[in-house]
């Protein structure tokens, strides 16, 4: 379960709507309890892919540490991340599956001629290595 307050959430949107056509990219830290995890934080990272940044992100590995600092210093960790797919739907490709990391949170936003349309979020399974969708929620704990 991904927990994220609304006021986040459109945050999340805005972000991605700005950046279309390019893919956007970004991390939530918050706390995860019980399993779920509560965002209390939405940060954007640099998209730093220059070959194909309409369907691939990277997002920028200094900005993430820094904000991994950022966070342990608040007590907080990196529960997810989130991205935008231009154009098309809010469902992990095969290049997401590949480079995800169990236990985070991946919310994909879809974003079609600049407005975001659905966003969902995933969680990577392992044996056999598949993203399952998981319930969003935005009430307070
Ligand atoms: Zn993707």
């Amino acid at each position: 379960m991904l927990r994220i307050p609304e006021p986040l959430l459109l945050q999340v949107l805005a972000h991605c709507e700005d950046g279309y056509p390019a893919e956007c990219c970004g991390a939530f830290l918050g706390r995860v309890r019980d399993g779920e995890r509560a965002v209390e934080e939405a940060h954007p990272l640099t998209n730093v892919n220059r070959e194909r940044p309409r369907d691939r992100y990277e997002a920028d590995p200094r900005e993430l540490l820094a904000l991994e600092r950022k966070a342990r210093e608040n007590a907080l960790s990196v529960v997810g991340f989130y991205h935008s797919h231009p154009d098309h739907p809010e469902r992990p490709s095969a290049t997401d599956t590949e480079r995800a990391w169990p236990g985070y949170s991946y919310l994909i936003v879809s974003v079609r001629e600049g407005r975001a349309t659905g966003w969902r979020s995933w969680v990577l399974e392992e044996d056999p290595r598949r993203f399952v969708e998981e319930p969003i929620t935005g009430s307070a704990a």
